[in-house]
């Protein structure tokens, strides 16, 4: 394709408005035209639930750019209120309806990008067209939201849905002060992860007040005559609410792209290749519409977040530009904060690959986010999955009050290199006492992890607690004291340190399953079992990481 001299954007949020900007950078040549059909643009949509919690107050704040200063700083022709109705890709012009005088006109294209992201999925429960029963995608949407609160914090609200945005609106309004009633369909929060990691975040919402219904859904919702709404569950119990938010997913826009006649994916996204073109040669798409390949698995994939939207975007623009730029996968790393906690991911989860058959293995750590002996050291708790030969990291899952997403996007970024646990251990992080340890995190879950590859350290699944054997010993090496305040059910106490005075007690045709509170002493005691010809295996984050096993069962 020859330089495009007339370039269209529909959508003027993260995707489209990266690639208008990237595009004139390019070019000053260009004419860009970015059209939205909702009266903003470029709006942060990720700071919408902090507008309603109060902790950002102006809302003006979530306007990154306005129609007028992305004109004057990019020259670009931006419309608003601007609605594209369809596509012809055979004649390269787009129809637009001027949203505010309900005119049509068409326009011309050389390239042309969509961007028009993701709809919230709006299920057929009866009594869901009430007005109060309302989903959260753009400031309009937060601004209902807000006028139904009306400035009066008392009264309940139901969230259906305990995915990031249901969790941020969850704090949001139990923030300002109501009752905040949250139900999900499956037995966790935040889907997308592990269910053992998120067992604190389930805590830390029931601490803060929220009532939390796993494993049901809203069956209907009521209000005879227009009067007091109320949400029914399946369990039949009745939940009278002064609103409801449906915050149960999105799907990809693909209207726009199915009038232009382009193909679809397999997960129903958009089908672009690396430059994020799609099977039209004069039509790119990206963000939350399109199917994107996951990083690792080169698996299709709808993963609808900010950073790769804003990424592609750039890269569609490049391209058009006659760059040549790779849209290189999306690998899900993703961060939600629920009150006191964060709770990050990236890559695979350990059910993502069950479900997909995949080898792996995991271990779990609980550093502290810093040393402990500055103040304000949290724990937190890492989970590593890599795979069982090579050690190449597959994904990272952590939870705590500090310092998640350092160790995450560290981990993230090894993943993107196809680093491995061994490089994990050897990596060189910042340290100082108030920002880490000396042995970072992403160090501790390197040399677990390198441990266990290279049979320093034989573990034991929690697992495998359901069907123990006779001639297996559930051996907790703590202190009397830490015993005391609970164990594994079954298990014996032996102290690491009065391991060696002991061994004469200890009975060389059993196996002894170690645990201690976080998975080091129970290390220690297996070094010292298997070189003393005992069989020993460890339990990788130990009592803590059983604690939150025990949370799912
Ligand atoms: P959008 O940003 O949604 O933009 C699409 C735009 O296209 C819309 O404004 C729409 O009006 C417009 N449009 C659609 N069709 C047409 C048409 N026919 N004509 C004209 N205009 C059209 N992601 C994160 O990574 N981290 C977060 O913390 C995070 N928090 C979020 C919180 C909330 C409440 C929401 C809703 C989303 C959040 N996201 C977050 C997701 C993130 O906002 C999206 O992944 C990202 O905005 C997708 O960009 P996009 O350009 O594909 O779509």
């Amino acid at each position: 394709m020859t330089q495009p001299k007339r370039i269209v954007i529909v959508g003027g949020v993260a995707g489209g408005a990266s690639a208008a900007a990237r595009a004139r950078r390019l070019s000053e040549d260009v004419t860009i035209t970015l059209l939205e059909r909702g009266p903003d643009v470029s709006f942060a949509n990720c700071g919408l639930p902090y507008h309603v919690a109060g902790i950002i107050p102006e809302r003006a704040r979530l306007l990154v750019q306005t129609p007028q200063s992305l004109s004057a700083r990019f020259g670009i022709d931006v419309r608003v209120h601007a609605e594209v109705m369809s596509v012809d890709s055979a004649g390269r012009e787009v129809t637009v309806k001027d949203r505010l005088s309900g005119a049509c006109y068409q326009l011309a294209y050389d390239a042309l990008v969509l961007s028009p992201g993701a709809e919230p999925v709006r299920p057929p429960i009866p009594g869901a067209d009430d007005p109060r029963v309302r989903t959260l995608r753009n400031m309009g949407d937060m601004d209902a939201i807000l006028k139904l609160l009306a400035g009066t914090d008392t009264g309940a609200a139901v969230i259906v849905g305990a995915g990031y945005i249901g969790l941020e609106m969850a704090e949001a309004l139990r923030h300002r002060g109501l009752e905040v009633v949250l139900v999900e369909k499956i037995g966790q929060v935040m889907g997308v992860a592990d269910p053992e990691m998120v067992v604190p975040l389930q805590e830390e919402l029931v601490r803060k007040g929220v009532d939390l219904r796993l494993g049901l859904s809203v069956e209907a919702f009521q209000a005879p005559d227009g009067g007091p709404l109320r949400a029914l569950l399946t369990d039949g119990s009745s939940i009278p609410c002064r609103l409801a938010i449906l915050a149960i997913g999105v799907r990809p826009e693909t209207t726009l792209a199915r009038s232009a006649g382009l193909t679809l994916g397999t997960t129903g996204g958009i089908l672009v290749d690396q430059g994020m073109r799609t099977s039209d040669p004069h039509i790119w798409a990206v963000g939350d519409a399109v199917e994107v390949r996951d990083a690792l698995l080169d698996v299709p994939a709808l993963i609808p977040l900010a950073g790769p939207a804003n990424r592609q975007g750039r890269i569609a623009a490049e391209n058009i530009l006659g760059r040549t730029t790779r849209y290189l996968g999306t690998q899900g790393t993703a961060i939600c904060k629920v009150f006191h906690l964060a709770f990050a991911m990236t890559g695979q989860s350990e059910k993502g690959l069950l479900r997909r058959g995949l080898p792996f293995r995991k271990i779990y750590v609980h550093p502290a986010d810093h040393a402990t002996y500055y103040p304000e050291a949290h724990p937190m708790s890492l989970k590593l999955l890599f795979h069982p030969e090579s050690g190449q990291i597959l994904g990272a899952q952590a939870v705590g009050p500090a310092g998640v997403d350092k160790r995450i996007d560290v981990i993230a970024t090894a993943m993107r290199g196809k680093l491995t646990v061994f490089d994990l251990e050897d990596s060189e992080l910042c340290y100082a006492p108030p920002f880490g340890s000396a042995k970072d995190p992403v160090n501790m879950a390197g040399f677990v992890a390198a441990n266990v590859l290279r049979g320093d350290a034989e573990l034991w699944e929690t697992e495998e607690l359901a069907h123990l054997r006779p001639d297996q010993v559930l051996l907790d090496v703590r202190n009397p004291g830490e015993f005391a305040k609970g164990t594994i059910p079954g298990a014996r106490l032996l102290p690491v340190d009065d391991l060696r005075a002991e061994l004469a007690q200890l009975d060389p045709a059993k196996e002894y399953l170690a645990f201690c509170q976080v998975g080091l002493r129970g290390y220690l005691a297996c070094r010292i079992l298997t070189q003393r010809g005992f069989k020993a295996r460890n339990l990788s984050g130990g009592y803590k990481r059983y604690q939150m096993w025990k949370g799912v069962q």
